[in-house]
């Protein structure tokens, strides 16, 4: 969705959390100095139709100083970009069963190739910890190890 919503906070030049009396003050001194008359009088050319500005101004003066509408301004203008889905990014579950056991190391371990040519490593500690979730130290990909509890 396209942000085309001026920052009122910007137009009126106050902070995000500039209080009512603030906001109406600088919608005033806005006001002022962009008035016709007033432009006239500093030489600029006026025109009999109100400015984009003023009318931008009085649009953020009447959203900022009402409560509800500056509360829904605030959430959508604000309202921040969904998070990046939390933790690693999982390729494919993998059983323990299609692992290459490796029973003399210590710890014992079981691999499985990664398609980049390395290989995910899991230890018989790791398994016992709990862990589930293996990191190729390759590409960074993760994949899940699916394994049931060992009972001894
Ligand atoms: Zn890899």
């Amino acid at each position: 969705m396209a942000q085309t919503q001026p920052d009122y906070y910007a137009v009126l030049g106050v902070a995000r959390d500039a209080p009512d009396s603030e906001i109406t003050q600088a919608w005033r001194r806005l006001v002022l100095v962009s008035h016709p008359d007033k432009q006239q009088a500093a030489g600029k050319s006026a025109s009999p139709e109100p400015s984009n500005d003023i009318v931008l101004i009085n649009e953020a003066r009447a959203v900022l100083s009402d409560p509800a509408k500056r509360a829904a301004f605030d959430a959508q203008y604000e309202a921040p970009r969904p998070p990046p889905a939390a933790g690693p990014r999982i390729r494919e579950h993998v059983s323990l069963e299609v692992f290459t056991p490796h029973p003399v190391d210590e710890p014992e371990k079981y691999t499985h190739p990664c398609r980049c040519g390395h290989e995910y490593v899991v230890t018989i500690d790791d398994l016992e910890a709990g862990v589930d979730v293996l990191g190729c130290p390759g590409c960074g990909e993760y994949i899940v190890v699916e394994y049931e509890e060992v009972e001894e």
